[in-house]
């Protein structure tokens, strides 16, 4: 009798100790699973520290594929089978691309709200700024005298004839420049404004940003366009020390602070339509608009924090501060179709 007792009691002791394995194994297994796929434009120097904090601080791993070119033909050729939960790019264009080809989905936060301000956001929340960087002028220290440029009309007017460099007008950076000249001045005004840019180019357009701040070192031309972070890129080049030549030789010019502010553009995210972590999706877009990672982005690629109250890189508080353009970006995003027409019409680049 005591022994078939001992017996019942040892298999409801197993029994009980599987159940608590199973248990067990499944809050790892789903623990483990907790999982977040992106697909980033932005480089891996720069995403790893910030991913590797969001995995310490919320045990969410992150596969990111790295995506130099060719993002929008991978999500509309792998369609609602994409692996990919968000996404991450470096202008707004390529986000308005994603958005016009339908591959992005609207997703509401209010720590996002609380974080970006709302001209650097999409209004149903299909994508976020992370980062700004304003399109500023490089000018030559002394072959630009003060107050001979300080908008970028001026960049357009007789005085400059022969003395601006600038990349590819069909590169996304100019796209999005021209499109927010159409969102202040109307269709003839920016398309004007195209026509007499090219008129005083001093050669075809050609290279990237930086190469026109070597031109402008070399002679060949007194001012350029072009992005922020590329200035801290050039003054702090050991690998390319040539680099802090070139921008040793420029001021830098925050356009029009008379009237709307400087072209401001932002790398940024977004939840694709397929994502199946969604939840994880947003968490990690949270996580790249807070105080830590704002500092890294600031620290390590010399842009500026979208959010309020996060210290500048140093070398970014020398340029400065500004007024930048406030008009809503997804205002100016609708125009780069029309902008893109414009550079054909005027042929900019030929
Ligand atoms: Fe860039």
């Amino acid at each position: 009798m005591v022994k078939k007792k001992i017996m019942k009691t040892r298999e409801v002791l197993k029994v009980a100790a599987l159940a608590i394995v199973t248990v067990i194994l499944s809050l790892t297994s789903a623990f483990a699973a907790e999982e977040v796929n992106l697909y980033s434009e932005r480089q891996p120097f720069l995403m790893d520290p910030l991913l590797k904090a969001f995995t310490e601080e919320t045990g969410i791993k992150v596969n990111m594929v790295y995506i130099q070119k060719g993002m929008l033909e991978r999500l509309k050729a792998e369609g609602a089978n994409s692996p990919a939960d968000l996404i991450l790019t470096s202008d707004i264009g390529n986000l308005n691309n994603h958005l016009e080809a339908d591959l992005l989905q609207a997703s509401q936060s209010s720590i996002l709200e609380n974080n970006i301000p709302s001209h650097y956001r999409h209004p149903e929340g299909k994508w976020y700024g992370l980062t700004t960087r304003a399109r500023i002028i490089f000018a030559h220290k002394e072959r630009v005298k003060p107050g001979e440029i300080s908008s970028y009309e001026d960049l357009a007017k007789a005085h400059m004839k022969g003395r601006v460099c600038t990349r590819s007008g069909k590169h996304m950076y100019n796209v999005s420049l021209l499109a927010s000249i159409i969102a202040a001045k109307g269709e003839d005004a920016a398309e004007a404004w195209a026509k007499g840019l090219k008129a005083n180019l001093a050669r075809k357009p050609q290279g990237n940003d930086r190469a026109q701040v070597k031109a402008v070192f070399q002679g060949e031309c007194d001012v350029s366009i072009g992005n922020t972070y590329y200035m801290g890129k050039m003054q702090t080049n050991d690998k390319s020390p040539e680099q802090k030549e070139w921008a040793s030789a420029v001021n830098v010019i925050f356009p029009n602070q008379s009237d709307r502010g400087t072209h401001t553009n932002i790398s940024g995210a977004a939840v694709t339509k397929s994502a199946k972590n969604k939840s994880n999706a947003v968490k990690l877009i949270e996580f790249l608009t807070s105080n830590n990672a704002q500092k890294i982005y600031a620290e390590d690629n010399f842009e500026y924090p979208i959010k309020k109250g996060v210290a500048l890189h140093p070398l970014v508080e020398s340029w400065g501060t500004f007024k930048a353009d406030t008009t809503f970006l997804s205002n100016v995003a609708k125009q780069r179709i029309l902008a893109t027409r414009i550079m054909d019409r005027v042929r900019f680049d030929n």
